[in-house]
């Protein structure tokens, strides 16, 4: 069994990354530009904002965080999303998720210009995506592609079998992994709350990714032997050490582990590839890669 090292990889990315800021400051340019608007207090949302703040910092990319309080209207926020997409000195933003419940999320994500878009929300960058026309990838699908490529799996002709149907994670990369590309070109099954036997499905993936919410979800007798294993879940458990917590993911790690050609850790796998990801679509918004500015 060989463990994908996400911090090894997002470390050797973001060391490029810095590399191209450098250089477009030694000329006298203005590094890439990203914000983020942040709607109340929310622990988890607040944990990942520093987390893409650091990792900006780390490579020279200027990051804003725009925040807001939790009773914001929503007309007030789609305002905040007019200012960004007109304010000339940022390439691309996110508006970080969940928005509280009073405000209709899709509407705010709609509004944003699929130019500035960079963690890929938006239904043109969406559908673009399922046409296979450049666009930016939603991030989390996008560092998971990243990292079989960078680990030079193979998936061409594999069953790969997606657990979880969401607009971030499980469609997208279901997508990705069936599209004529490397990676890609594989033979997808994508399995959601309502799949009858799952665990016959997952048992015959070659390379199975989990991204389902529920911590420990996929045990050893769920996994082929030597499959590749891509662990999406975060999950924060409380426990008795000094941290008072730990993270885990969707994967019963310590019984599907041995059983497995390639896994990702959790934490130490997808996540830090998520951050990655979105430098880089910042970077392609700043180059007008996708829509030529
Ligand atoms: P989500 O929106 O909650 O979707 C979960 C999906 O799993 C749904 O499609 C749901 O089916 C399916 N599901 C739930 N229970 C199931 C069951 N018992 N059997 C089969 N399918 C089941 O989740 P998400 O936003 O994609 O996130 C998934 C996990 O990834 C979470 O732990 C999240 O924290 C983590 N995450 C990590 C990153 C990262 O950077 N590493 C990024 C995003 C999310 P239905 O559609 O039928 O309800």
């Amino acid at each position: 069994m060989k463990l994908i090292d996400g911090k090894k990889i997002s470390e050797e990315i973001k060391k490029e990354i810095a590399i191209k800021t450098s250089a477009i400051i030694d000329a006298g340019g203005d590094p890439p530009h990203l914000a983020a608007i942040l709607v109340g207090e929310d622990p988890a949302s607040q944990t990942y904002i520093a987390s893409k703040e650091r990792a900006c910092r780390a490579v020279g990319i200027t990051s804003s965080i725009y925040r807001y309080p939790a009773d914001i209207s929503e007309e007030q926020l789609l305002e905040a999303v007019d200012f960004l997409n007109n304010d000339e000195e940022i390439n691309g933003f996110i508006v970080q998720l969940p928005l509280p419940a009073h405000i209709d999320a899709d509407k705010v994500l709609q509004r944003i210009n699929p130019a500035k878009d960079v963690d890929g929300f938006h239904p043109i960058n969406m559908g673009r995506l399922a046409l296979g026309l450049p666009s930016y990838l939603p991030a989390t699908p996008a560092g998971i592609m990243l990292m079989l490529e960078k680990e030079g799996i193979e998936t061409e002709g594999k069953h790969c079998v997606v657990l979880g149907r969401s607009n971030i994670v499980g469609t997208p990369i279901s997508l990705l992994m069936s599209r004529k590309s490397n990676p890609g070109n594989s033979t997808v099954t994508l399995c959601h709350s309502k799949t009858r036997n799952l665990s016959s499905i997952t048992a015959q993936a070659d390379i199975l990714i989990a991204a389902i919410g529920q911590p420990g979800f996929v045990k050893a007798d769920m996994v082929k032997e030597g499959a590749v294993v891509i662990d999406v879940g975060i999950h924060r458990i409380d426990d008795s050490s000094e941290k008072g917590y730990h993270i885990t993911g969707d994967v019963d790690f310590n019984s599907v582990a041995p059983k497995c050609s390639y896994i990702t850790p959790v934490p130490g796998g997808v996540g830090l590839m998520t951050i990655v990801s979105l430098l880089l679509n910042t970077f392609k918004a700043y180059n007008g890669e996708i829509y030529p500015r």
